[in-house]
């Protein structure tokens, strides 16, 4: 491979970085991602489901759909929600959306992490211009006006632009100097997949324990599967909570996630193999240097409790990749420094609203003194009532709301 044959380096293969590199193909240029392993496909997948599953929203399924990704991922098991079900497991405040209060037919979409990963490598198959390569980036420094990209191999690459799109721990942010403002959640997040009595009937239900909050994600066995009764699940709990979750065998987990749930969907039949993930809150202050960008994780990490992580970063890519062709389009380089501040406006001010709309969440449902507690359920059972304000967050869950990239236009989802 030589540098001619690389204008733009996507430093990591994961869902973002995939996602970038299909949706920036149509601007003509050779792109090479790189990531130290490559996608397997469903062969490779066992029955069983991934323990990392997302909520795919309205806006990042139409991203997918742009990239051509949608149609894989459609033909898989994924799990439509049509309503969500929050509740305050604490007190009596409880607050529920449906799909109907904003006249469509589903919110989004609960997907396991590897289907959309594999169908976004399947689109980048389809164009010449794009190759997804099986090595690390394993440095990134600077060389005159621009960036040397070191490969574990020993070859190097000289990009014209530089996405890191390499996760919460990102070498590029950290190896390009940009700094991050974070801290501990002091939460774990465990995830499996279990089977519940009672059906879901495609609800996401998340109740907010003195712990933590506590999501059920629909799923289903296949696309015949009517009246499933497997959830994914996503526990957040303070480290010693975790510890103790974390180390009950089946049948105790069970009963503490059925007491959890109040029984809402009967008792929890099983439970598969539980994986705890720190939580860390992170935003880069900087998303952009001359001739580098971040998306994602690699620009932000927030709290799982509204599924917005790789949402965000669906946008993140949409923008970044409407900015770079546009640039190009115009005969300038992909890395153009204008078009580059231009995706950090434009990303920035939403990203830190919602992260921190979530982190007021968490206070909010984490408060202990009565006078908060009382406030809050109120303030459910009103919102509860009010079609119009349900409406607005609505449209945020689908991540309809703000300025949003042509890839991700609703299209035909009509305006409430
Ligand atoms: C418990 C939990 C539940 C979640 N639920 C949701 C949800 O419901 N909805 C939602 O939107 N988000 C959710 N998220 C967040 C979501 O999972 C992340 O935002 C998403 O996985 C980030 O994708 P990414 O591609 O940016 O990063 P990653 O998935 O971390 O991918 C980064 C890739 O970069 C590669 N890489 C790293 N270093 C290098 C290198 N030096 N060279 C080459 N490659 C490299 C890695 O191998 C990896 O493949 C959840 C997160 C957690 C922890």
């Amino acid at each position: 491979m030589t540098q001619q044959q690389a204008d733009i380096v996507i430093v990591g293969g994961g869902m973002a970085g995939l996602a970038c590199a299909s949706a920036m193909a149509a601007c003509g240029l050779q792109i090479v991602v790189l990531d130290k392993t490559i996608p397997q496909g469903p062969d490779s997948w066992g029955e069983a489901f991934d323990p990392r599953v997302s909520a795919i929203t309205r806006a990042s399924e139409n991203i997918l759909k742009h990239c051509g990704a949608w149609e894989f991922i459609q033909s898989q098991r994924i799990a439509e929600y049509s309503a969500m079900d929050v509740w305050d497991a604490d007190g009596t405040g409880n607050v529920q959306f449906h799909a109907e209060e904003a006249a469509v037919d589903y919110l989004g979409h609960i997907v396991e992490n590897r289907v959309t990963q594999y169908g976004l490598y399947l689109a980048c198959l389809q164009h010449d211009n794009v190759q997804v390569l099986a090595v690390g980036m394993s440095e990134l420094s600077q060389e005159g006006a621009g960036w040397l990209i070191e490969l574990d191999n020993g070859e190097q690459l000289r990009p014209s632009l530089v996405v890191g799109a390499d996760g919460a721990n990102s070498q590029v942010r950290e190896q390009a100097g940009l700094e991050t403002r974070e801290w501990d959640y002091d939460h774990n997040a465990i995830v499996t997949t279990v089977t519940t009595e009672k059906p879901h009937g495609n609800v996401a239900r998340q109740p907010f324990l003195t712990t933590g909050p506590l999501g059920f994600l629909p799923l289903r066995a296949n696309s015949a599967d009517k009246k499933s009764n497997i959830s994914s699940i996503v526990w957040s709990a303070e480290g010693e909570r975790a510890e103790e979750l974390m180390a009950m065998d089946e049948a105790e987990f069970n009963r503490a996630l059925g007491f959890a749930m109040e029984g809402r969907l009967g008792s929890i039949l099983t439970s598969d193999r539980r994986f705890s993930f720190p939580l860390r809150q992170r935003h880069a202050i900087d998303y952009v240097a001359d001739g580098l960008a971040l998306v994602a994780d690699a620009a932000h990490t927030l709290h799982p409790l509204a599924g917005q992580g790789i949402n965000m970063g669906f946008l993140d890519v949409a923008v970044l990749a409407e900015q770079v062709c546009s640039s190009v389009a115009k005969g300038l380089s992909p890395g153009e420094p204008m078009a580059l501040r231009r995706y950090q406006r434009r990303r920035k001010g939403h990203n830190l609203l919602m992260m921190s709309t979530m982190e007021g969440f968490k206070r909010l449902f984490g408060a202990e003194p009565m006078p908060v507690r009382l406030l809050r359920n109120t303030g459910m059972k009103i919102l509860n009532g009010h079609r119009l304000a349900k409406g607005h967050i609505l449209k945020h869950a689908m991540g309809l709301s703000g300025e949003l990239p042509d890839a991700a236009k609703p299209g035909l989802i009509a305006d409430f």
